[in-house]
């Protein structure tokens, strides 16, 4: 059976929220995320397949203007067996992502998919490739594809516009419909600390996401990278992930929200902080270790030098400093009541 989730929280509500105290929201935010998720913590393997980018977003590291990056794309073989790696582990949900590489088809994505899905069927298969024609998405879903994370980055339509090269905020939310409309599951989110945002912008990110009604959300620190025109804006603190985080928890209790490798990366214990403010999923990437300092989306990424599937050791014993445990369930959006 499926359940209709459907938000109920006000504007005023979400408000008032967004005015206590960060310990008490933080609170009240575990304590919502202990009803709905109950104590384990969702496991997905990350590979990063290709950080070639037709976009120039001005905050991102592999944006195409930049020229210091090394550029790679993995192959499918390459990608077929770190999946066949993490089946070993036990994990159940493989995202892929990349940037919006022209070489990596639709068609070819497609391809991909079904040989995942082929090796095994029970796994669940997250794409994040940005924006394609709306067709595609349907494309995707019928090639097996279960979800699709489509970070919106900032509910300011100028912001957002400025930020991203000349696309629209609108564009973005058209590709969210359709990816909606195609029956994948939907994840969304955003950044916090953006230059140019104030507080109303992270009031208005997390009413855009309950207008999106989103089945997973993403939310991590903006970090500066030098080789952006971004280099020298302000780095805001981690407390605005987190505030942002535990708001949005509260505000879509269903949603699965992860703990970004940018909040690990700002603070040596920013995703266990992430978790003590409602998130319930960690991503290990399991991207092989010669291509992770590629993906360099941000400086000072953390565990580059490691296999994700070492990872994993490290994060069940860093779970349980927040009362928590690894859980390797596939963790379908709550809706489809599987
Ligand atoms: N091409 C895909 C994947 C983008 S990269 C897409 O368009 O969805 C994944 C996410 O990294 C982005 O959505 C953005 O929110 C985040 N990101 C990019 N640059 C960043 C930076 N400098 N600091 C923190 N997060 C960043």
């Amino acid at each position: 059976m499926s359940r209709t989730l459907a938000p109920d929280i006000t504007d005023n509500e979400i408000r008032r929220l967004a005015a206590l105290p960060l310990e008490e929201l933080k609170a009240e935010a575990r304590r919502v995320t202990e009803e709905w998720h109950g104590r384990g913590i969702l496991i997905r393997g990350l590979i990063e397949y290709s950080n070639h980018c037709s976009c120039d977003c001005l905050y991102c590291g592999i944006r195409k203007s930049q020229t210091q990056a090394h550029r790679y794309r993995l192959d499918e073989e390459t990608i077929l067996t770190l999946v066949d790696q993490g089946l070993a582990h036990g994990m159940k949900t493989f995202v892929l992502q990349g940037g919006e590489d022209p070489e990596y088809s639709p068609e070819r994505i497609c391809r991909l998919v079904e040989r995942i899905k082929s090796r095994s069927p029970e796994c669940a298969v997250t794409l994040s490739s940005g924006i394609v024609p709306d067709a595609v998405y349907r494309e995707f879903r019928n090639a097996g594809a279960d979800r699709y994370l489509m970070r919106f980055e900032t509910a300011d339509p100028e912001l957002h516009r400025y930020l991203r090269g000349g696309v629209t905020l609108k564009r973005r939310l058209r590709a969210l419909d359709a990816i909606r409309e195609a029956g994948l599951q939907v994840g969304s989110g955003f950044m916090t600390g953006l230059p140019g945002e104030t507080e109303e912008t992270l009031i208005r990110n997390i009413l855009l996401s309950r207008e999106i009604n989103m089945d997973m959300g993403g939310i991590g620190p903006f970090i500066p990278h030098p080789d952006t025109p971004l280099a020298g804006a302000a780095q805001e603190p981690l407390e605005r992930a987190l505030k942002a985080t535990a708001l949005l928890r509260i505000t879509l209790p269903w949603c699965h929200i992860p703990a970004t490798t940018a909040a690990g990366t700002l603070e040596p214990d920013g995703r266990e902080q992430m978790i003590a403010s409602g998130a319930n999923v960690l991503m290990p990437n399991i991207s092989p270790v010669e291509v992770k300092k590629d993906y360099l989306l941000y400086p000072g990424k953390i565990c580059l030098d490691e296999s994700g599937f070492e990872c994993v050791g490290c994060l069940s014993l860093r779970v349980k400093t927040v009362d928590r445990e690894l859980c390797f369930d596939r963790g379908d959006a709550l809706r489809l009541g599987t």
